[in-house]
């Protein structure tokens, strides 16, 4: 990909491209929600710069966001409304929100936005539309979207592997550029990609191999270390003919993890696999802890978390790296008692004198959620999926379009 010719909103003149011009943003806003009320806030605040450079050039911004998977239409637990408010405390004054995506409301709204104004629509998502497989379906909303505007600023970074319309179809209607957090994003993760300082160690846990094998692959092929921890490991030690008792695995997946051992070793990558396992009888945050050998998981325990002497090892390798990058947790650290491993390789993470990058959605969530500052770290990728993909080696549409005039 030629990221460098994408063009930045920096390249824009504020005079003529944006002061007074209706700007469409695509921002990702997918925080996690519960009872109504916002769990982490990190994806508001890193979409706040490209926000406040527009409105401070002088533009009316529209926004569009999606939130979770609604499936059915408008549906109110997957509603902006929490975002839209956050968002005005953040940024310190009023955002419209408007109850509809391309209805009545938003039409009304938008008609009336100065500039310097901000308005987020619904979420995007109860268009069936946006997500459509059908182009003709979604060029017709982008056809929508875009009707009154005169640019668009893809800063959605989370969504940018999508080809959906507010994505992808409306960057092919309007003239575009990219907001500072992708802008932000590709570039580091080109650092992970193009010539990585080395030693090189990437640290991938998290709950699925499936989600995952595709970045351990094309991965294994540039870094020098890799550690493999949470709930993925336990096919890693099946494939080894290891008892894993009740452990999360994907047991169609061994002859691909088998081979993957065979390739790092054939290329010289130090593949490190956890020696102690945390283990409970159940899934669940009473359930009690007992440390044992990675190669002795009694047959009714699963594996929660990487034992302590593991979790040193990862650490020291880590910490002997230039360049890090780690996704997924390495247990089940939104329980207590199987934190220790995330928190540990985190910890080390921070200490790294190189590039650290922390990428996936519930590995951000769980670095702040054990107390640690965004600071500590190189980087925190908003983007779990697109980050991947990248990493996967594979084009992001919502990237490419932007190539296009
Ligand atoms: P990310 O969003 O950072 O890419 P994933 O979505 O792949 O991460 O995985 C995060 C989830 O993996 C967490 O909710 C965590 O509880 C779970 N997990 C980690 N280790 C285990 C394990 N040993 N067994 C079951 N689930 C696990
Ligand atoms: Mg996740």
């Amino acid at each position: 990909m030629s990221e460098t010719s994408l063009r930045a909103i920096t390249d824009l003149n504020v005079e003529s491209e944006l002061k007074g011009k209706r700007v469409l943003l695509r921002c990702d806003l997918n925080v996690p929600i519960k009872d109504g009320v916002i769990r982490d806030d990190g994806r508001i605040r890193a979409s706040l710069p490209t926000i406040k450079y527009l409105l401070e050039a002088g533009a009316a911004v529209v926004i569009m966001a999606h939130l979770g998977r609604p499936k059915n239409g408008a549906a109110p637990e997957f509603s902006l409304a929490p975002v839209a408010h956050r968002l005005g405390d953040l940024l310190g004054s009023p955002v419209l929100f408007s109850t509809d995506v391309v209805g009545a409301d938003s039409l009304a709204k938008r008609a009336a936005l100065k500039g310097g104004e901000v308005l987020l629509l619904e979420n995007i998502r109860f268009e069936s539309a946006e997500t459509s497989k059908d182009d003709a379906q979604r060029v017709e909303l982008a056809k929508k979207l875009t009707a009154d505007m005169d640019l668009y600023v893809s800063d959605g970074f989370g969504a940018v592997h999508r080809k959906h319309a507010s994505v992808y179809d409306v960057a092919t209607i309007l003239p575009h550029a990219a907001g500072f957090l992708v802008a932000a994003e590709i570039n580091v993760l080109k650092k992970l990609t193009v010539e990585p300082e080395r030693p090189y160690g990437v640290v991938l846990g998290g709950s699925k191999v499936s989600d995952k094998i595709g970045v351990i692959k094309n991965l294994l092929e540039k870094v020098d270390v890799m550690a493999i921890g949470g709930g993925m490991l336990f096919t890693f030690l099946a494939a080894q003919g290891h008892e894993i008792g009740k452990s999360l695995v994907e047991v169609d997946l061994i002859p691909e993890v088998k081979k993957l051992m065979s390739d790092a070793q054939r290329l010289g990558v130090k593949l490190l696999l956890p020696t102690d396992i945390v283990v409970a009888p159940t899934f669940a945050a009473d359930a009690i802890p007992t440390l044992v050998k990675a190669d002795a998981i009694p047959a009714d325990q699963m594996g929660l978390d990487i034992g302590p002497q593991s979790a040193a090892v990862f650490a020291s390798a880590i910490e002997g790296c230039k360049t890090v990058f780690w996704n997924g947790p390495m247990g089940v650290f939104e329980f207590p008692n199987f934190a220790n491993g995330t928190k540990v390789v985190a910890e080390a993470l921070t200490k790294v004198s190189g590039i650290s990058v922390v990428g996936g959605g519930d590995s951000a969530a769980a670095v702040r959620a054990l107390g640690f500052a965004d600071e500590q770290f190189g980087y925190i990728s908003t983007g779990g999926g697109a980050s991947l993909e990248y990493l996967e080696g594979k084009s992001l549409p919502g990237i490419e379009v932007l190539h296009n005039a």
